[in-house]
Order: structure tokens, then C-alpha cells, then sequence
């Protein structure tokens, strides 16, 4: 018998659109978006930063992007909450992986990451990343901010405000110190939601506290809730451009063990969600998911849920996205 398909030449860049192939079939790319290694056109490219340099303890999540696209083939394209698909909202696609000029050099790979994102800025296109470990967020931001600092919503377990270790300031304890010490985030527009656990220690948060920085602590958060938490975060980073980092260990390490620092005590999937739909209407930059660690997660339910996110964050990108263009074209255009 013969088949249709098998005389067809099938490219990403052309006909062939890896959303319609069978779930477990084809080259796996993130949500199933077509692979288009140039950003023209793109509205929102989806990217791979397979980097775990920055880990100070288990490392892996090099391993993040590969495993997240393989998970995120179970994902539809259609959320059921706000009734859009990303994918008709605008351009989407992955763009592949930051490409490392050296595997054993930090410095050279947190410039790869930059000029990488600095591509990004140029093209206009909003970014949507997946980790690696945390650091990456700092070198991305490094590369997609050009003047004013933006606003964040960072949900994490860790506040990742650190000075230096060892003398190096690129790890992933360290992120947002380094974006507001460079004024690439402006940390009275800043919220960090989900801090727990010994692994924080009393210099990190007093560098938030002195910096103006809203920390929700988990025991704060149980008491006022997703609602309250969203209508905080709103208030905080108003209506100005902002940047949204989820760290998967902000997850509960029962459904999310796969990650270098895991901390008992953690938000559930719901909440996670929630606090990312709360966002829906914002005025948005860019977003990440990082430090999912597949060497520790050996049911993929972390891949699992770092994909999910992943699509939570694409559709609030996608529309805010939307808006803008919308808003710039005037009514009536
Ligand atoms: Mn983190
Ligand atoms: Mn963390």
C-alpha cells in the first residue's frame, strides 16, 4: 500500500508544520512549534540555553532543553481558561539552542548567551527560554535590555541575590543581584514569589530589603493565595515592560524532584498556573523556565511540568504581544 507521506519532502522552513505529525513522532522541538533557526518574521522565538556552569551544587540541567521538548509534544495548542491558541496570536517558533564557543569556559559561554539575545533585541523578537541553570536569566537579560531597567516576576524557591562566589559573580545564586547592580531590572519593580528553605541565606534577602525588592515568602503566600499574590504583583510591576523567570524549584519537590537545589515546602502546579495566568494583560517582554535537572527527575514529571509552564508563559506572551502590536497599528489599523 502506499503511503502519501513517503515521496513528500518534509522541511520545517516550508510545508511541513510538526504540530499536525503524531505526538511521539519527528524531530521533538519545544511545544511543537515549527524549527526555524532565523529569527525573521518571528514574533515569539522559543530557545534551548543548555548551559549548567552556574550550578553550586548538583549540576544537569544542561540536559533541560532536550528533555522539555520531548515532554512538551504532550502539550495542545488551545489553554482552556482564556480559550486562545498561542499559535494563532502570532509568529512562533524554536529557535533552536545558544550555541557554546567553549564547554569549560563560564565567561565565554555567558557572552555566547548574550550576543544571542542581543539578536533578539535587534529583530524584535520576545523571547521565551528554557534552562540551564539560573544564570542564564542574568545573561539574557544582559543581551535584551538596551536602556531603561524592566520590571520582573521571579517565582523561585531562592531570592538568587548573592554577591560573588569564589570570586565569580556569573552562577545561578546570583542573577538578579547582578541585573540590578547593572540596572537592567529595577528592583522597586520587582516581585519574588515562593522563598523558602536553609538553602537562602540572611545576605541575599537583605540585599532585597535594602534594595526595595517585594519578597513573598512561601508562609506569606499561604496565607494571602494565588488572588492576592497576582494582585500584588500587578500593582508592583504596573503596566511598564516586564520580565517573567520561573525557576522549577519553586515547585514542590514531590512533583518536581528533577533540579539541582530542591526545596521541601513548595507551590503545586495549580498555584504555579495561577500566579502565571494572574500575569495575562501585562506588558511583556520575555520569559524563561530554568533549572530543570533531567538526571534527577526519573518519571519526567519535572520535564512534565517545566513544559506546561512553558506553555502558560507562551500564551500570556503571545497575547501581550498581540496587544502591543495592536496598540502601536491604532484603532482602526
Ligand atoms: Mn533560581
Ligand atoms: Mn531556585
Amino acid at each position: 500500500m502506499e503511503n502519501k507521506f513517503y515521496n513528500d519532502r518534509v522541511t520545517y522552513d516550508s510545508d511541513y508544520d510538526p504540530r499536525f505529525a503524531p505526538r511521539f513522532a519527528e524531530i521533538a522541538t519545544f511545544l511543537r512549534a515549527p524549527h526555524q533557526l532565523s529569527l525573521e518574521g518571528l514574533d515569539i522565538g522559543i530557545a534551548g540555553v543548555p548551559f549548567d556552569g552556574g550550578a553550586t551544587n548538583r549540576v544537569g540541567t544542561r540536559h533541560g532543553p532536550r528533555a522539555v521538548r520531548d515532554l512538551s509534544s504532550l502539550m495542545r495548542a488551545t489553554h482552556h481558561v482564556f480559550r486562545i491558541n498561542p499559535f494563532e496570536l502570532g509568529n512562533i517558533a524554536d529557535v533552536g539552542d545558544v550555541r557554546f564557543d567553549s564547554l569549560f569556559d563560564n565567561s565565554i559561554a555567558e557572552q555566547n548567551i548574550v550576543e544571542f539575545y542581543q539578536r533578539f533585541r535587534a529583530a524584535d523578537v520576545t523571547p521565551l527560554s528554557i534552562g540551564g541553570d539560573h544564570s542564564i536569566t542574568y545573561a539574557i537579560l544582559k543581551g535584551l535590555i538596551a536602556e531603561k531597567p524592566v520590571g520582573l516576576v521571579h517565582i523561585d524557591a531562592h531570592t538568587d541575590t548573592l554577591g560573588p562566589i569564589q570570586g565569580t559573580r556569573f552562577h545561578h545564586g546570583s542573577p538578579f543581584r547582578n541585573a540590578i547592580e547593572d540596572g537592567l531590572i529595577d528592583p522597586k519593580r520587582m516581585v519574588q514569589i515562593g522563598i523558602r528553605g536553609a538553602h537562602n541565606v540572611f545576605e541575599a534577602w537583605d540585599f532585597c530589603k535594602a534594595h526595595g525588592v517585594r519578597i513573598i515568602f512561601i508562609e506569606e503566600f499561604d496565607e494571602i493565595g494565588v488572588k492576592r499574590a497576582v494582585e500584588i504583583s500587578r500593582e508592583i510591576v504596573g503596566d511598564r515592560p516586564t520580565y517573567v523567570s520561573f525557576d522549577i524549584d519553586a515547585l514542590d519537590p514531590s512533583i518536581a524532584p528533577g533540579t539541582g537545589t530542591p526545596e521541601a515546602g513548595g507551590l503545586t502546579m495549580r498555584e504555579a498556573q495561577g500566579l502565571v495566568r494572574g500575569l495575562r494583560g501585562l506588558n511583556l517582554i520575555g520569559a524563561d523556565v530554568v533549572e530543570v535537572a533531567p538526571p534527577f527527575d526519573p518519571g519526567t514529571n519535572t520535564a512534565l511540568c517545566g513544559a506546561t509552564m512553558l506553555y502558560e508563559l507562551l500564551c500570556i506572551l503571545a497575547e501581550s504581544r498581540a496587544q502591543r502590536g495592536a496598540a502601536q497599528r491604532g484603532p482602526g489599523g
